[in-house]
């Protein structure tokens, strides 16, 4: 049985996030890891939808990338956790289900694909 309750979580806004979790599984998230992961609307959303061809207008902040980083996080009810990065984003919210369920880690990764390999479409 998979655990998704957190024993421990290590946050460190410049790399990223450990959690130790109640089964003795330990899971370890980079940054952009996670932002990428961001199970918000918007960035889930924004998948399949073709960007528009019209030209955004120059930033003069476009050439300057910022390092990636949390500014924040705070714990939501006693299930998930709200990131707040440097860029602006703050609505993901990340469930210590879905965390579990993007563990990185190879043993978790292996489970990901055989599940993704066994996915029927059933009525
Ligand atoms: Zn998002
Ligand atoms: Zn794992």
């Amino acid at each position: 049985m998979v655990s998704t309750d957190p024993e421990h979580i290590a946050i460190s806004k410049s790399k990223g996030i450990k959690i130790d979790w109640k089964d003795g599984h330990a899971s370890s998230y980079e940054l952009g890891y996670l932002r990428d992961e961001c199970p918000c609307a918007t960035c889930t959303g924004a998948h399949g939808t073709p960007p528009t061809t019209k030209p955004a207008a120059a930033s003069p902040f476009q050439m300057y990338k910022p390092t990636l980083k949390m500014v924040d996080v705070e714990s939501v009810g006693n299930y998930a956790i709200r990131i707040m990065w440097s860029d602006g984003h703050s609505t993901g919210i990340y469930s210590f289900e879905h965390l579990r369920k993007i563990c990185p880690c190879e043993e978790c990764q292996d489970g990901h694909a055989h599940q993704r390999r066994e996915a029927r479409t059933s009525k």
